[in-house]
């Protein structure tokens, strides 16, 4: 009897702690995460552009391009580009960046543009065409075309060999010798409905020399960049995406005022950094020629994206090449 009265206390007491705690414990609605604060914060980044002019993400589909296909410059021996993602990464949250770690500064201080860029297939206010989501953006940015086109509207849908991404068409094509995709998300080419199964077995099928390596955690994925980078002849075009900003961003908040989702930024910020020192402190950096970007796919608001806020449409353009 006494058992089973304690136990009945203990159970009620679980119940108040639990009904207390838990409306509090995630960021599943925030009402202070307003238009107007977020163009407040975005003014105060140092974007060139504004949230009218900014560039559709598929331009950096041609930025690459064309950075490959231009002449070297004088002194230079060998063209060399990197993708940094910092996947569902808000533009606002620039704004909270530590200096002394972070990518994004870092690129600033070595005289990088900084501009604001739109997902989702057209820009804010008119309604997206396409998911505000991972697939369909990093697809849009790969293949510099939007979903209309390159048939990724979601995740969770394979791409067909229509349009190929640069990290394939570019070998394919012998303008680089090597390519590598680096992430550690399996919807991009490591299950059944992969965007990029059907690419990547195509680049098996044709001994492409590109390279999909999938990791078990953001840790092991900018582990294995740094590897690559580190060696003397590493991948003409890199594309690692960091991904603590989603992965946070869907548990405790996409939101500028979530401590948690700032600490997420401040993260992938500082990989990038280390990946960015790792770059500039290659042996043969001064005789190579990178193109150097740092870019998300898409924002977020609440614990999700693929929406039409304006919190979910902008992302951003970091290029060491204007
Ligand atoms: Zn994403």
């Amino acid at each position: 009897m006494k058992k089973k009265k304690i136990l009945i206390i203990a159970v009620a007491v679980l119940v108040i702690i639990g009904a207390v705690t838990l409306p509090f414990m995630g960021y599943k609605k925030d009402s202070k995460d307003t238009k107007e604060l977020y163009e407040e914060n975005i003014a105060s980044v140092g974007y060139e552009n504004s949230i009218e002019t900014a560039i559709p993400q598929t331009e950096l589909y041609n930025m690459i391009k064309n950075h490959f296909t231009s002449p070297l410059a004088e002194g230079k021996t060998e063209k060399k580009a990197i993708i940094i993602g910092y996947d569902g990464c808000r533009a606002d949250i620039l704004n909270v960046r530590e200096s002394e770690s972070s990518g994004i500064s870092a690129m600033l201080d070595i005289g990088a543009s900084i501009n604001l860029s739109y997902c989702g297939g057209v820009n804010f206010p008119e309604k997206n065409t396409q998911d505000t989501s991972t697939a369909p953006g990093w697809c849009s940015i790969l293949t510099g075309v939007w979903a209309d086109e390159h048939g990724i509207t979601a995740n969770d849908i394979t791409k067909s060999l229509e349009y190929k991404t640069l990290l394939t068409s570019l070998v394919e094509d012998e303008v680089i010798d090597s390519s590598t995709f680096i992430t550690k998300w399996k919807g991009h080419f490591d299950r059944k409905d992969a965007t990029y199964l059907l690419e990547k077995e195509y680049c098996e099928d044709n001994a492409l020399n590109v390279t999909f390596n999938r990791c078990r955690n953001d840790k092991a994925s900018h582990k294995f960049a740094l590897e690559e980078i580190a060696k003397a002849d590493c991948s003409d075009f890199i594309f690692v995406i960091y991904e603590p900003t989603d992965s946070k961003g869907h548990n405790t908040g996409f939101s500028y005022n979530n401590p948690k989702y700032q600490k997420a930024f401040k993260d992938a910020d500082t990989y990038a950094f280390e990946t960015l020192k790792a770059i500039t402190g290659r042996e043969t950096y001064n005789t190579e020629d990178w193109l150097i970007i740092i870019t998300s796919d898409h924002g977020g608001i609440n614990t999700d994206h693929g929406g039409e806020s304006i919190q979910e449409r902008m992302t951003f353009i970091v290029s060491n090449k204007g």
